[in-house]
Formats: structure tokens, sequence, C-alpha cells
């Protein structure tokens, strides 16, 4: 089942932005459009999922989310590109999720087969015996075949910035481009999720795929604004304004709060005069 299939958009571009708060210190602000890698399957998910289709070869594929998840998304839509079946396992009562929101209905119609387990089954991750036989993505996509997809979005990026920026979910696409940046580049991952547990998702992703750490990357934990899919007046304020600066849409659960955070940072004075920093845009709204 080879992904090329799906013909992906790659290397994704990466566009200058004339942007003045940014230009004042001397910073060079980059969109690298993960989002326009493929048409449905966007961004990072593309970079997770591709090798884990070609994994698959074929079997019936099982993954894990939440009513909103767009990695669920993105496996259905793999699905039905290619003609596999897949079994999302869903968080919750089956009845509290009728009607299907937007997202799971998308979901079922790409004729993704919704299972939906209790609070505890969901955490167990236990696969239900009827799909044994299943090739299985752990939630949010990142496994070790996910992180090496994500390699090759740092190397896109050789030669042409100096640090590179990415909304962390679960640490796949951190732990990945990170590892694929050359040496003298370095990443910054901007959790979504409040907690302050994702450094050590991060290693430990890299240990597993990597053997130990790789690439130079930090976390900066102060743009969550409260917790997943969370969001503060002034975020929603900096994310409408950004695209009516840039004409891009700003995805407002990740994209939109890196890209505040990296503001932040450059306002701070964290970039010496001259960086050339590249802002993954992992996904569109
Ligand atoms: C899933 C997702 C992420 C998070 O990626 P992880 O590898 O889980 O850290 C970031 N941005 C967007 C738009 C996503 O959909």
């Amino acid at each position: 089942m080879p992904p090329e299939l799906l013909r992906p958009h790659l290397p994704s571009p990466l566009q200058p932005v004339d942007d003045a708060r940014f230009a004042r210190h001397g910073v060079h602000l980059l969109l690298k459009r993960d989002d326009l890698i493929h048409p449905e399957l966007t961004g990072n998910k593309w970079r997770k999922l591709a090798p884990n289709l070609a994994a698959a070869q074929g079997r019936p594929l099982l993954t894990f989310g939440g009513a909103y998840s767009n990695h669920l998304r993105a496996t259905a839509a793999a699905g039905r590109l290619l003609g596999l079946v897949t079994i999302g396992v869903v968080r919750g009562d089956e009845l509290a999720h009728r009607p299907l929101n937007p997202s799971l209905a998308r979901c079922a119609a790409d004729g993704m087969r919704l299972h939906f387990v209790d609070r505890s089954a969901y955490r167990a991750k236990t696969v239900p015996p009827a799909f044994a036989d299943a090739y299985v993505v752990p939630e949010g996509g990142s496994n070790s075949l996910a992180v090496h997809g994500c390699t090759e979005l740092g190397h896109e990026l050789h030669g042409l910035a100096d640090v590179a920026a990415t909304a962390v979910g679960t640490g796949g696409t951190l732990a990945g481009l990170a590892a694929g940046l050359a040496p003298g580049q370095r990443a910054i991952g901007f959790p979504v999720l409040r907690g302050g547990f994702l450094e050590e998702e991060v290693r430990r992703l890299q240990r597993e795929a990597f053997g130990g750490p790789a690439g130079r990357w930090t976390l900066d934990d102060r743009f969550h604004a409260g917790g997943y899919a969370r969001t503060t007046p002034r975020l929603e304020e900096f994310a409408e304004d950004f695209e009516g600066r840039h004409g891009v849409a700003v995805e407002r659960v990740y994209v939109a709060k890196m890209l505040l955070g990296l503001l932040t940072l450059t306002e701070e004075g964290a970039f010496p005069p001259g960086t050339r920093l590249a802002a993954v845009i992992t996904g569109r709204p």
C-alpha cells in the first residue's frame, strides 16, 4: 500500500512573510506550509501516518482518539483513499456522541468503524478482540515510525532556517523534527496541553525511535492558554489579526498557540538579529 499513491506535495513550501513585529527585531519569519502537503491528510498527520500505512501492508488500521481528533480524521481519510479498513476507538459513551459531531461524522462518512469505549477502557488502550488482527497506531499517531517520518521535516529545512518551531500535542512531530535538523539548527516546541509532562514524552519517543536523545530542542510551556482546545481573548485576537495580515488560515488548537509563542519570544529578544525562524504550519482549520 505505497503512500505515494496519495500524491503528497513534498517538500512542503517554505514561505517568507513580511511581518513588522518580527522584522523590528531583525527576525526573518518563514512559514513551513505542511498544511499544504495533502488536501485531506494535512500536515504532520501525513508525515506520521505515511510510514504506518506502508507498514500496515493492507491490514485494517486501528487507532484511538477523542471526539475531535485530527488524527482520527486523517486516518479515516487515508482509509478511504487507499481502500483500507479503519477502526477508530473513541473515548466516551456512544449515546452521548449521537448525533455525531462534524469531525466524527466525517470519519464515519469515510468508512471508519467507530467503536466507543468508556474512559477506563480508553485509558488502557485495549484493542477490542474483534479487531485483534489490526495494525495498531497509538493515540495521536505518534510511534517510532511516525517520529522517523517527521525527521524528513527537519531535513527539508537544512540550510534554510536557524530555528524551527512546532506546536506539541503528543510530541512525535517535535521528536522527529529536532532529530532531522542539521548541527547548528535547533527546534522549539510549544505544548498545547497543560501539565508539563511532554518533555519526558518527547525524550521517550526519541529513545524509542533513535535509541537516545537526538538534535537540539526545548519546550516553552507558557502558551497552552489553559489546556487542550482552550483559548483566551488574547489568543483569538492574535489569530484573527495574523490571518488578516498574511492571508493564511490559522488553526486554533495548535498553530495559533505556536505563532503567539514565537511572537512573544521575539519581543522578549530571544532570537539574535538575523535569525531565520521557520514556523511549521502543522495543519489548517
Ligand atoms: C496533531 C497536530 C499537532 C501535534 O502533533 P504531535 O506530533 O502530536 O505533537 C500539531 N498541529 C496540528 C495542526 C495537529 O493536527
